[in-house]
């Protein structure tokens, strides 16, 4: 009894010795991180550690009194924008001396970079990884969650220059089960989408990220103009006037005899939509309904860049409409659309 005393004594003396204030998770040499890296779904575990940042910042251990969760919270909500090094392998400000393409790419930017090692250049800036990722991250994704709380039901002309004339925006279909609205669902999902591709890299820009707004469709193109998006993809969600049987994921592009889109353009659009379903319905098991081109969509009509609108699912079928209102299902439409992207600037 007494020598598993002393044993436990010496141990213990052993313990306190080795756990000293210098040890850190670095030094023990072990793979298992003893402080929190993911922050919002994204891990940051190649450009932060705990203990390297708050030796190199000591004000930051200060401030929040060691909570390694607002530390990283820090690091990633300020210290990425600041320049601020995270860990012994990357330090920003040497990374963009030793890269300058990737440095025009990114210019002041200082996040872009971060993720970028993180996600692309951890093994090194001229590996197949890091040109994946520059093809990602050089690309901009504009999402248009369709429709609004309110239609507006002014007209606006169909194209650039174009005399006939269409609604600005119309309020949508709705539920026949889930009681929820089209506006609702697509931008729930949009919201998703948005988070899926920005964690892929890419820079997204939203038309609408709440109901309460009043935003043609043209409108909505001019926002990607604008935004000088890659692509443009409008979200939106069936529904049968009679019957309830339909189901499925359809897309709808320009037809190449476009008058306002160039060919290129509406080539690209085409293949756009075809990945986008067709991904879509890897991901949720839906069925593929229809690839339709038209030339009647004002918002597709006024985006310079190749552009699609996804219908998502029937809101008039009972299991399509429930899977649409499930956060769950969403997820999975939301990996599979972003999924579909990356498949269309990068062919895998
Ligand atoms: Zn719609």
């Amino acid at each position: 009894m007494k020598r598993i005393i002393r044993t436990g004594v010496l141990l213990l003396l052993l313990f306190i010795a080795f756990s000293g204030p210098h040890r850190t998770a670095a030094d023990a040499g072990t793979a298992t991180a003893s402080f929190p890296t993911v922050w919002d779904g994204m891990n940051w575990n190649r450009v932060y550690n705990y203990d390297f940042y708050v030796k190199r910042y000591p004000s930051v251990k200060k401030y929040y009194n060691g909570d390694k969760t607002k530390v990283l919270r820090h690091f990633v909500l300020f210290g990425m924008k600041a320049g601020w090094q995270g860990c012994k392998a990357f330090d920003v400000t040497e990374y963009r001396k030793q890269h300058p393409a990737i440095s025009r790419l990114f210019g002041d930017d200082l996040p872009r970079y971060y993720l970028f090692y993180q996600l692309y250049g951890y093994k090194g800036a001229q590996t197949d990884l890091a040109f994946y990722g520059w093809k990602i991250m050089s690309k901009t994704v504009c999402i248009d969650p369709g429709h609004q709380g309110r239609g507006n039901y002014g007209t606006e002309p169909v194209g650039p220059g174009s005399g006939t004339r269409k609604t600005k925006v119309s309020s949508g279909t709705y539920g026949r089960y889930s009681r929820k609205n089209e506006y609702q669902v697509v931008l729930e999902i949009a919201l998703k989408l948005q988070k899926e591709l920005e964690h892929m890299g890419y820079k997204v820009v939203m038309t609408r990220t709440s109901h309460n707004v009043n935003i043609s469709n043209a409108e909505r193109a001019k926002i990607a103009n604008k935004a000088n998006a890659s692509i443009f993809i409008r979200l939106h969600c069936d529904g049968q006037d009679y019957g309830s049987s339909l189901h499925g994921v359809r897309a709808m592009t320009v037809s190449r005899r476009n008058r306002y889109v160039s060919a290129a353009a509406a080539q690209k659009g085409q293949t756009l939509g075809a990945a986008l379903a067709k991904y879509q319905a890897k991901a949720t098991g839906q069925n593929v309904l229809q690839l339709l081109t038209t030339d009647e969509m004002t918002g597709l009509n006024w985006a310079k860049m190749p552009s699609a609108i996804i219908e998502m699912g029937y809101m008039s079928n009972p299991a399509e409409d429930r899977n649409l209102a499930s956060p769950k299902y969403q997820d999975k439409i939301a990996k599979g659309l972003a999924n579909g992207v990356t498949y269309y600037f990068t062919g895998k």
